[in-house]
């Protein structure tokens, strides 16, 4: 009899242990979306009540999803509030708005810090010199499942319409890039072709703007940018959704390639569209 049972109970216990994640996450999936936190996505989304009301719904339910799935670490003694998450979550998630994907489905973890912090380096370099120096951020992409941020950092994105810098967006676009195997600025893409026209675009951009740097010419994109192709996605990325309408106008093959990846218009949300 008790041979029976754990002949009947094993692959039981096994599907059980293989269905559980789905299960409470249809379960947190079907939970009302929470007032409170529909108060805090408009206090740290500027243009909330210019979404449509459908893309409002659909952002709701990435929330749900990205709290049900991610943990919070407070660091440096950081208690981590609700608003801290659903902010970060809301911010995080309109970067997959209309989008067939996961809710970064690598990510486990988000550590939050009161403000920036301090990360140790080691270069490496001529002749096998060993630099170990420091340097202060706002916010961190790994691709081992882990995202830091600053939350004085993350609070600024609620306090201007058309920011320049949004650390979420900056960030998680990092999380998109890496999807791909490399963080390289080239996020998964459907085909070949798409990655070939992907290139041709970006690498055009990135140059442009690493000119743009040398001589110090100011434009919408920040120079930062230029340092790398994972930065020139992440930076274009903040543009792309912080100031649609100066990007549209200064790098229109950019603005449409992104608008065709985030399958949103963010200058519909501020009236422009
Ligand atoms: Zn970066």
């Amino acid at each position: 009899m008790e041979v029976l049972w754990i002949f009947l109970g094993l692959p039981a216990l096994v599907a059980l242990i293989l269905f559980w994640p789905s299960i409470t996450l249809r379960r947190a999936l079907a939970q009302p979306f929470p007032a409170s936190h529909a108060a805090i996505l408009a206090r740290h989304i500027p243009f909330w009540r210019e979404m449509a009301p459908p893309l409002q719904m659909q952002l709701k339910r990435l929330v749900k999803q990205f709290l049900h799935q991610k943990k919070f670490i407070g660091c440096d003694g950081l208690t981590v509030t609700d608003e801290m998450r659903v902010a970060i979550a809301g911010q995080a998630c309109m970067l997959l708005l209309n989008r067939k994907t996961g809710v970064y489905p690598s990510l486990r973890h988000i550590l939050l810090y009161p403000s920036a912090f301090v990360v140790p380096r080691t270069e490496f370099g001529v002749g096998g010199v060993v630099t170990h120096a420091s340097q202060t951020l706002a916010g961190e992409s790994w691709n081992d499942g882990r995202v830091i941020l600053a939350w004085d950092h993350v609070q600024q994105a609620a306090f201007e319409r058309e920011p320049a810098h949004n650390v979420v967006w900056h960030e998680f676009a990092h999380q998109l890039d890496s999807e791909s195997g490399h963080t390289n600025g080239a996020p998964l893409l459907p085909s070949k072709n798409a990655y070939r026209y992907w290139s041709s675009i970006m690498a055009h951009e990135f140059e442009r703007l690493q000119q743009e740097a040398e001589w110090e010419i100011p434009g919408v994109i920040d120079h930062y940018g230029a340092s790398n192709p994972a930065e020139f996605f992440a930076v274009a990325t903040e543009t792309f959704f912080g100031r649609p309408l100066e990007m549209a106008e200064q790098h229109p093959a950019l603005f449409e390639l992104l608008q065709k990846y985030y399958r949103v218009d963010p200058r519909a949300w501020r009236g422009l569209a």
